[in-house]
């Protein structure tokens, strides 16, 4: 099945069920600094999760365009990406637990046709005055689940919100899809993170209201909020082992694979996963009609690292010339027609990927300069200096694996520990920076 089907299927479904569409909105967020992009579904409605009346009802379906800067590290796997799509639909004060995991348990098994024994769901085990979700298990017992498929999670994985520090909040249930592979020691569930469960859905109950005092009082207007991505549901629906593999996804896999006259392996697949996915995310971030662009600060300093990161991973594939434009024209194409403003803004996306790759090959050069100086002081049988090598890498933005290969070819070693202990360093400054940024929506649930 195609992706444009399973968008439809999914809307169709809720809108059959008495759910209003709502259109994708910006992947940049309006009037909200504390985060960079729109991290799920959820976002754009946070006026109406807190009490406002939307205008077209209690009950809404979209499929929005999402940024996830915080799961980059996971980014090459062939679930999570930085750019993705959310299918979510919403009760404003209308259904709750019963009625939300019925349709989703509806949607997945009569229209995906997934049975529920391959499936696993978890749900709130209780914290302190908040009771255990008994509902939410009740529910999943009358569908027919076995009590070695519902596991009880605390605050850190069952639990979403406030989004600040008061506000609705609550429990959430969560369904996994089981890939059948062993269980990977004692322990292993959903929550962990060996790859056999893959999460699909997750459902958030806002039920309460938490107070100044810290305290958690029920709310009158409860909400659902839920959020599942496309991409993960269309490679389960169509037994695929990957995104990757996907309409939405292996088009520019293949462009990649041409232009780089390589074949995607074992071996670079993880290399392919990334470029694939960080070009995705940059033609959408360009492509939007906010007019992003690569800098230093915000989401042009998001845009530019992603860029800098796949030129990079393409010359690490033994392309030197650039070829982002030509990827990212397959991006579109992919997606044009359910997202207009990609092809409106094309020559916006290809003139600044060609800008960005042209400043950065002359940061790569002159880089190249730096390090054969750094080397030259250096013999036969030495070691380049950690933080000499770091330098190169946070001032000139020269990859340590380049610094490596010259390295190498004089018969010079380079302090990777002392590189890496630099790194740590300075991505716990970095992330202590960023922290907040990208906090968000169903981010932190
Ligand atoms: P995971 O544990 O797989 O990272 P999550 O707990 O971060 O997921 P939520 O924040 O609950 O997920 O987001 C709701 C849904 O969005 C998930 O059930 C999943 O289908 C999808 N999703 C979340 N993060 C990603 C991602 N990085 N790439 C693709 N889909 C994602
Ligand atoms: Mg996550």
């Amino acid at each position: 099945m195609r992706a444009e089907e399973m968008r439809h299927m999914y809307v169709n479904f809720f809108n059959e069920r008495g759910h209003k569409e709502i259109a994708s909105a910006s992947l940049i967020p309006d009037n909200d600094p504390s985060v960079l992009f729109t991290t799920a579904g959820m976002h754009p409605l946070v006026p109406y999760l807190l009490g406002e009346r939307h205008p077209m009802g209690k009950r809404l379906v979209s499929v929005q365009k999402c940024m996830r800067t915080d799961d980059i590290d996971e980014v090459g796997d062939g679930f999570h990406h930085t750019y993705f799509e959310m299918l979510g639909n919403w009760s404003l004060g209308d259904y709750f637990k019963d009625e939300s995991i019925e349709m989703s348990l509806d949607f997945l098994t009569n229209v995906i046709g997934i049975t529920v024994d391959k499936l696993a769901v978890s749900v709130f085990e209780g914290y302190e005055q908040i009771p255990k979700d008994e509902e939410a298990y009740d529910c999943w017992k009358r569908m027919g689940f076995k009590d070695s498929q519902i596991y009880f999670y605390g605050m850190k994985e069952n639990w979403w919100g406030p989004a600040g520090e008061t506000g609705p909040c609550g429990p959430d249930t969560e369904i996994f899809y089981d890939m059948g592979t062993d269980f990977c020691g004692d322990g292993c569930g959903p929550a962990c993170g060996c790859g056999k469960f893959v999460e699909i859905w997750n459902n958030v109950f806002m039920q309460y209201n938490k107070l100044q005092d810290g305290s958690f009082v029920l709310l009158e207007n409860k909400n659902v909020d839920t959020g599942m991505s496309l991409e993960r549901i269309l490679a389960i629906y169509n037994h695929l082992d990957s995104n990757y593999e996907t309409d939405l996804l292996a088009p520019i896999m293949e462009r990649l694979e041409e232009l780089t006259n390589t074949t995607c392996t074992d071996e670079n697949r993880r290399e392919f996963h990334i470029i694939t996915d960080h070009m995705r995310a940059v033609t959408f971030i360009l492509g939007d009609n906010k007019k992003i662009y690569p800098s230093n600060t915000g989401q042009g300093y998001i845009l530019r690292r992603l860029i800098r990161r796949i030129v990079r991973l393409i010359k690490k594939l033994g392309v030197s010339e650039n070829i982002l434009p030509l990827i990212a024209e397959t991006v579109i194409s992919v997606n044009a027609l359910v997202y207009p403003e990609l092809s409106g803004n094309q020559d916006y996306i290809m003139g600044l990927l060609s800008n960005e790759f042209t400043l950065f090959d002359k940061t790569l050069k002159n880089g190249l300069k730096v390090a054969e100086k750094a080397l030259s002081v250096l013999n036969n049988g030495d070691c380049l200096d950690g933080a000499e090598a770091f330098r190169l890498f946070d001032t000139f933005g020269f990859p340590l694996e380049i610094t490596m290969e010259l390295a190498g070819e004089k018969g010079i070693s380079v302090d990777v520990e002392g590189f890496q202990h630099m790194l740590s360093l300075h991505q716990e400054k970095s992330r202590a920076g960023a922290k907040g940024l990208f906090k968000g929506g169903l981010a932190d649930s």
